[in-house]
């Protein structure tokens, strides 16, 4: 059986959730696509994140990227936030 995450911090899910995605380089609409990664499910065994995963499964390491329609340039969503930071302010 496989596991999976996703890992998301307060922010990134705020920003999937309620933000326009617009392309840091030319505004033009983002368009998501998933994407994961396997990655070997004891390296989340450790002490700082006591999960259920057993022993040595794969887990399925999610993350969403975000293409522009425009320019094609590829960003993952904690990149987005991260340019998005400071630009936003009110
Ligand atoms: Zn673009």
């Amino acid at each position: 059986m496989k596991s999976f995450r996703y890992e998301f911090t307060m922010e990134e899910l705020k920003y999937y959730l309620f933000n326009k995605k617009k392309c840091p380089k030319c505004q033009n609409k983002m368009i998501k696509s998933k994407g994961y990664e396997l990655v070997d499910g004891s390296i989340f065994n450790s002490a700082s994140t006591p999960l259920y995963i057993q022993g040595r499964d794969k887990v399925k390491h999610y993350h969403y990227l975000f293409n522009c329609s425009k320019c094609g340039f590829q960003y993952t969503l904690k990149e987005l936030v991260q340019k998005n930071k400071g630009s936003d302010k009110r």
